[in-house]
């Protein structure tokens, strides 16, 4: 579903992104981790089309991110090409990014209508049954149903449990195991290690820029063979 070799990404002349090789099969729930800074964000929002990758190659289902190849040339998508490529594409963020002045239903109704055409009350009504699926407690499961809304096909989660209360935690990694079970592909970016250990079928743990291990995260959590790997767990277990 995610393909990745050798991704670059720089801001000015600070590389943030020094040649990220992975893969994410489709179904799987692939967790990433590594220390503030190490570019978990970045890679994320290269793979959502919020940044442009500077060299390597990002495929998501198998087209190319961002650019489309003709002979050996490379050329940019247009934004509307990019608009349509990001649908398929969900995304939850630390912070909610809901739309303040709405409804949780009409926060979930919104981008069906507005980018699908979709009538508004199949819009609700769908978006009713998304949020009765995730629960109405707080915001971050109204952001999940929001993403569903638009039937992704590949679910980003950039530490969506980072800025909840404890007691929350466990109700939104709860709407995201359903995910998971669903079968849903989906790369999480989570300092919960009991989570990627239960839920998660590869981790990644990243620094500088780089992978610097992978493997089945019961493997990297209880056995990591990198130390800079070791240094980080024995920070975060
Ligand atoms: P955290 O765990 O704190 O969320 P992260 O692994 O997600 O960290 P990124 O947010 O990807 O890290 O940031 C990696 C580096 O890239 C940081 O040094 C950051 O300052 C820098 N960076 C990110 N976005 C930009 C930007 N738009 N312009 C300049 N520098 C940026
Ligand atoms: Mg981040």
């Amino acid at each position: 579903m995610v393909k990745a070799e050798g991704v670059h990404k720089s801001f000015g002349h600070v590389e943030v992104l020094k040649g990220i090789d992975l893969e994410v099969a489709s179904g799987e729930v692939f967790c990433l981790i590594g220390p503030s800074g190490s570019g978990k964000s970045t890679f994320l929002r290269c793979i959502n089309h919020l940044e442009k990758v500077n060299a390597g190659r990002l495929y998501v289902d198998g087209e190319l991110v961002g650019y489309r190849q003709k002979g050996d040339k490379l050329y940019e998508l247009k934004d509307s090409e990019v608009a349509m490529k990001r649908r398929d594409i969900g995304m939850v963020f630390q912070r909610f990014n809901l739309f303040p002045h709405m409804t949780a239903l009409e926060n979930v109704m919104e981008a069906p209508i507005q980018v699908k055409g979709q009538a508004k009350a199949e819009a609700r009504e769908r978006a009713g049954q998304l949020l009765e699926r995730v629960g109405l407690a707080e915001q971050q499961r109204v952001a999940i149903a929001r993403a569903l809304a638009m039937d992704p096909k590949l679910m980003l989660f950039d530490e969506p449990t980072s800025a909840l209360d404890p007691e929350l935690v466990g109700d939104v990694l709860d709407v995201m195991r359903d995910l998971a079970e669903s079968g849903m592909t989906m790369i999480v970016v989570t300092h919960e290690m009991g989570f990627a250990r239960e839920v998660g079928d590869s981790l990644v743990f990243m620094d500088g820029g780089v992978v610097v291990e992978s493997g089945h995260p019961r493997d990297v959590l209880t056995n990591p063979s990198h130390e800079r790997t070791k240094s980080f767990l024995s920070k975060v277990l």
